[in-house]
């Protein structure tokens, strides 16, 4: 048992001794005989010896404690420091309960409360200390008054002056530590309030300009090559008629409303930032199922992102109340989309520039589209040369790439796939020049051009014993194209190509699910009886609502999910879900983009009848592709017609 402070000695042996002497003494009083009294003065004597050797016991240790406890106060946490300080107390001051109140900035305190035990209690010191204590220490550091520390013992004795010192001393250093700590807290609140400033905007505490792009950075470095980024810009288009009929204050709580908004539809990960007067801008790292939009993707880059940029911008243009009057806000909004490994986020913020001011052109939202960029004057150059090339007929060829049956890898069909030899930059894939050609008066005679190519192959291959579907790839635009169905039939009747083997190839968009003349075309395609192929299926706008509108024949399951489904869950799901689909509305579904045996494999296991892909064949020539159709037709038992073939001769 450690020595309690103090003046406590063993009581037993202090009785002893008081007897003892007592003893003595009476002996020599009694017998008045003084030699009794020599021991007696003695015992008092090695009494007294005892006692100042116990004391300076007592008073070293404690001074030792002491040293240790001032020690663990050396801490730049306030609540690190006050612990310390009340553990520190209760064994310097040992069997002692202790009380430290440590005032806040804000003027509260609070109360951290230590027993012999050495537990420690932390409250709000709201009440009055409990009082019939020991003694009281006021923490004072350079004038300022940082709390109070109270030592109160069992029962009240007397404190020493030794200890009286070191109550005082320890008392100096906790307030000493105290300062150091809430000093070492100021000035971290400093910095990240300073830090805070310089990235965020004043008004509505959103991120600036330079902090959203130095972040977004951040972001897209850390998000893998392939996945998809969303930049949407977001514009008030009536915002300086506002602030001049309301008034700034209204102006500026309009803006405050208007991120507050944002804020509410922003979701965990993404970054929202005002990156103008009037202007927002919210950054979106997808998540991985969601395709990448691959640069030649003729359904529009983000029909996930520009379906969301519609609902905010339905959430903002709602109206609101500001300085007491309903006010209308006109939103424009631009979307640019692209993979995180090709963009930095200037860049981005770039392209979702051009594309609020498409959207401002032609009112509500529009998403980045590189023919519409100025800065992009590649495809004037790119649409001059192909002119040229669709009057001369021999630098655009078609190859075909054969989709097979799983089962019995008989050939169910072949896709054309346009290629353009250039005269100066060499063999061009569609990526280099559709885009372009999409949004130019080309697209009529190049749609043309590309089915009558096709349709003569097939007509070729007829007369030569083999008559399988051709698939040709449309862009959504030509659905809006009245003539097409006219074309299309014309040019079966010139190949003498019966309409069940032309099968076109559409991608839903965001165009295709809303116009009205879209249904027409389809539907008069669909008279001549050529068949539908909905293409990158599962990436679309909405696919079971354009199933439901447009009776198709076939599903063609995107390769980004056939890629991803052997690691993703999600995606695997995609793909059962588009089989099973298939199954119920009987349509035929074909896998795209099998690269490996154990992608055919899963497929195959999945209940996929079809598939294409490198692992299967490459597009290649046509006159090529009639040799290999030959042999897998004979391979697979399927039937080779005799010539000539069915209305082709
Ligand atoms: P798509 O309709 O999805 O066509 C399939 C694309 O995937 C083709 O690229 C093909 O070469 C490629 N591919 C086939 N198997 C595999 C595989 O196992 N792995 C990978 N990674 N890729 C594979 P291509 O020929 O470059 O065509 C790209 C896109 O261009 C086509 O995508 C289609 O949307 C468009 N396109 C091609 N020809 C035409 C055309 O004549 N007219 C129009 N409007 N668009 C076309
Ligand atoms: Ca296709
Ligand atoms: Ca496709």
């Amino acid at each position: 048992m450690r020595q309690p402070p103090g003046v406590r000695f063993p009581s037993c042996l202090t009785a002893l001794l008081i007897v003892a002497v007592g003893g003595l003494a009476t002996l020599a009083l009694v017998d008045r005989d003084p030699r009794w009294l020599l021991p007696a003065a003695a015992l008092a004597l090695l009494w007294h010896g005892y006692r100042q050797w116990l004391l300076a016991d007592v008073e070293r240790r404690l001074w030792l404690d002491y040293a240790r406890a001032v020690k663990a106060l050396n801490q730049l946490d306030e609540r690190a420091v006050a612990v310390a300080g009340v553990a520190g107390a209760t064994k310097i001051f040992s069997g002692a309960h202790v009380e430290l109140d440590v005032v806040s900035d804000e003027g509260t305190a609070r109360r951290y409360r230590g027993d012999p035990t050495g537990t420690i209690l932390i409250d709000p010191a709201d009440d009055a200390p409990t009082g019939g204590e020991l003694a009281r220490q006021s923490l004072v550091f350079a004038d300022e008054h940082l709390g109070e520390l109270r030592v109160r013992l069992p029962s009240p004795v007397v404190l020493r002056p030794y200890q009286a010192a070191a109550l005082s001393a320890y008392g100096e250093a906790l307030a000493a530590a105290l300062h150091n700590a809430a000093a070492d807290r100021r000035r971290r609140t400093l910095v990240a309030e300073t830090r805070h400033a310089a990235t965020h905007d004043p008004l509505t505490d959103l991120l600036n300009r330079a902090a959203l792009i130095q972040q977004g950075d951040d972001a897209l470095r850390r998000a893998t090559a392939e996945q998809p980024v969303a930049l949407t810009l977001i514009d008030i288009d009536n915002f300086a008629e506002l602030n001049e009929t309301l008034g700034h204050g209204a102006g500026d709580d309009l803006l405050r409303l208007v991120a507050d908004r944002l804020r509410g539809v922003q979701r965990p990960g993404e970054l929202l930032g005002r990156t103008g007067d009037d202007e927002f801008a919210l950054l979106a790292v997808a998540s991985p199922v969601v395709p990448a939009p691959r640069r030649h993707r003729r359904a529009g880059p983000a029909p996930h992102a520009l379906r969301r940029a519609r609902q905010i911008a339905e959430l903002l243009a709602d109206t609101g109340e500001v300085a007491d009057v309903r006010v209308s806000a006109e939103i424009s909004v631009g979307v640019a989309v692209a993979e995180a490994g090709t963009v930095d986020l200037a860049e981005l913020l770039r392209r979702a520039d051009v594309a609020l001011h498409q959207a401002k052109a032609d009112g509500g939202v529009a998403s980045y589209d590189s023919v519409r960029d100025p800065a992009d004057t590649d495809h004037l150059t790119v649409l001059a040369e192909l002119r040229e090339a669709l009057a001369t007929d021999d630098q655009l060829v078609l190859v075909v790439q054969p989709a097979v049956d799983l089962v019995t890898g008989a050939p169910i069909g072949v896709e054309a796939l346009i290629r353009w030899q250039h005269p100066r930059r060499g063999r061009l894939g569609p990526a280099e020049f559709v885009r372009a050609v999409e949004n130019s008066d080309l697209l009529g005679p190049f749609t043309r051009y590309v089915i009558d190519k096709a349709l003569a192959v097939a007509a070729e291959w007829a007369r030569r014993g083999v008559t399988v579907p051709v698939s040709v790839n449309l862009s959504p635009r030509s659905l809006f194209d009245a003539r097409l169905p006219l074309d299309v039939a014309e040019l079966l009747r010139h190949h003498r190509v019966p309409a069940h083997r032309l099968v076109l190839e559409i991608t839903e968009t965001v165009e295709v699910s809303e116009l009205k003349i879209i249904d027409e075309v389809l539907g008069a395609l669909q008279a001549l009886g050529v068949q539908l192929a909905v293409d990158d299926f599962g990436t679309g706008f909405s696919s079971l609502a354009f199933l439901t509108r447009v009776a198709v024949d076939e599903l063609k399951v995107d390769r980004s999910f056939v890629r991803r489904m052997a690691e993703s869950p999600e995606a695997a799901a995609v793909v059962r879900a588009t089989i099973a689909l298939g199954r119920e509305l009987g349509l035929r579904v074909i896998a795209e983009g099998v690269e490996t045996a154990e992608q055919r494999q899963v497929l195959a296991g999945l209940g996929c009848a079809a598939a294409q892909g490198y692992h299967f064949f490459r597009p290649m020539p046509a006159d090529k592709a009639l040799t290999v159709l030959r042999r897998l037709l004979a391979a697979s038992g399927a039937q080779v017609l005799p010539l000539p073939a069915d209305g082709a001769s």
